[in-house]
């Protein structure tokens, strides 16, 4: 009893099959009707291969590169009749190069992350302006500008990036609404519209806070890498440069602060690594808590979505918006560890699964803050218990992401000629319909918190009391 949401009518290629790959077979089993003789995962490793088998699902054992996708990938994405759908779950694969290959072929596509080719992330000769997620997300925003429209590929629709650009535009109207604001609700294509009502909101800012608190039954070892998802992603991000959408009210930036020489400029990036900068944020759980500045897609499209200009093109608004992101206490362990050795990863790295965790939860939502109710929570509250009674082969945080691809995959089919598209660009209440049943306890919470508080302590510091919510006073320095 399941809703069935469309047919998928040619093969679907899943490409990847790690902690999230697993999590999402069983949610495309469920909503949609597909015939399973065509489809196929691409996976190099063999560990799943008898879950696979299971499910009477096809496992081509191979590793996706730049020189074998496009022969590798074409037959598989053609054959046969119907229009195929490309759900692309790995790391190391060029997502622009692939979402190319899809649309040149008018196969649909899915993906979480604006992933490069092997090699990027650890680049030394490329400078960190060129390894950031500016830089990555600029590559598909390109693609898309010269080639508008046409058939659909979904980018970076996993839960960050990807479910929290909807929780914003739900947040926004929540907040609206208790603060009194006389409005009309935006359309899904009113881009402008939508940042008028956040900057009439006068919310200052975004924080992507998240608190995992899920626990392991044994503690962790030396010399391994736990996470509660993939931690080659996890690491790879958490070495590039932190980033952030960088906001209007913002009177100071950091030393080491860079501006963007090119594009849209509407972030910045730090010289030092996102998984070894704190900030100060707040999750419903914890309260006020320390989260990492990973950097993340998000981060810049909101800023940059969210951004109001005049007529002669000159930025008016723009928020502040960046991850704060508390991994659960085994990952936060691994990092330590791993900047501690120079930055050099653990030889053993794994992802914790629903049978390795004993409970906790993935507090993951997105804190408005700066207005006149100073800041509002609103998110996920997903414990690992209903993760287990949801959906099977997945942890808590592990369905926040499959969950959103489910919803990602559900709007490509139902607006199949959208071209390339971001979550900030998408029917958020249809995506949050089809994704709410497994988010577990959806909230808001108002807080009186902000980053001033309690300081300074016995120390000085360098403060800006005339606004807490200034970069300067977020980041822990
Ligand atoms: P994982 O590390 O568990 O699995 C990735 C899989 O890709 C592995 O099984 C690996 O063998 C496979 N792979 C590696 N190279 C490959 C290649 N060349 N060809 C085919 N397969 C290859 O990762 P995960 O937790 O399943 O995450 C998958 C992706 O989703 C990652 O890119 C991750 O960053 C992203 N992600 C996004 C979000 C989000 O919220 N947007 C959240 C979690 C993960």
């Amino acid at each position: 009893n399941y809703p069935v949401y469309g047919e998928i009518t040619g093969p679907i290629v899943m490409i990847g099959f790690g902690s999230i790959g697993r999590g999402t077979l069983p949610l495309i089993e469920r909503h949609f009707k597909f015939d399973k003789s065509r489809m196929v995962v691409i996976e190099p490793r063999n560990d799943e291969a008898e879950l696979l088998k299971k499910h009477g699902i096809r496992h081509i054992q191979a590793h996706v590169t730049k020189d074998n996708y496009k022969t590798l990938l074409k037959p598989l994405l053609t054959e046969g009749e119907g229009q195929g759908f490309c759900v692309n779950l790995s790391v190391d694969i060029s997502s622009v190069d692939l979402m190319k290959l899809c649309r040149k072929h008018d196969v649909l596509y899915v993906d979480t992350v604006v992933e490069p080719w092997l090699g990027f992330y650890f680049d030394k000769g490329m400078d960190n302006s060129e390894r950031t997620n500016y830089a990555l997300r600029d590559t598909m925003r390109k693609e898309k500008a010269r080639n508008p429209g046409g058939t659909t590929a979904v980018s970076t629709c996993g839960a960050n990036p990807g479910m929290v650009s909807w929780l914003v535009k739900q947040a926004l109207v929540n907040l609206s609404n208790e603060i009194g604001l006389k409005f009309d609700e935006p359309s899904q294509d009113d881009r402008e519209g939508w940042a008028k009502l956040m900057k009439k909101a006068g919310v200052k800012g975004v924080h992507i806070a998240e608190r995992d608190t899920q626990r392991t039954k044994h503690p962790k070892p030396l010399n391994v890498f736990w996470n509660t998802w993939s931690v080659e992603g996890f690491i790879s991000e958490g070495l590039q440069p932190a980033e952030l959408g960088w906001g209007t009210h913002e009177k100071w930036m950091p030393k080491n602060g860079k501006k963007f020489k090119k594009g849209h400029k509407s972030a910045i990036y730090l010289e030092q690594p996102g998984g070894n900068t704190r900030v100060r944020t707040w999750c419903p759980t914890p309260g006020p808590q320390y989260g990492f500045l990973v950097t993340h897609n998000e981060s810049i499209s909101i800023a940059e979505y969210f951004t109001v200009r005049d007529k002669d093109d000159a930025v008016t608004y723009r928020p502040t918006c960046h991850y704060a992101y508390h991994p659960s206490n085994d990952a936060i362990l691994s990092l330590h560890e791993m900047f501690g050795n120079g930055g050099n990863a653990q030889p053993v790295q794994h992802v914790l699964d629903e049978d390795e965790l004993v409970d906790g939860i993935d507090e993951l939502g997105v804190l408005l803050y700066g207005h006149e109710k100073n800041a509002y929570w609103f998110g996920s509250r997903l414990s690992l218990d209903q993760a287990r009674k949801l959906a099977p082969y997945q942890n808590a945080t592990g369905l926040q992401v499959t969950s959103a691809v489910l919803a990602g995959m559900v709007w490509a089919l139902e607006n199949p000629k959208a071209g390339i598209v971001e979550a900030d660009e998408m029917d958020y209440k249809r995506c949050l319909e089809v994704q709410t049943p497994y988010l577990g306890p959806v909230e808001g919470h108002y807080t009186d918190w902000t980053p001033l508080d309690g300081r300074p302590g016995l120390f000085p510091e360098d403060l800006d009391t005339s606004d807490p919510w200034q970069f300067r006073n977020v980041l822990v320095r």
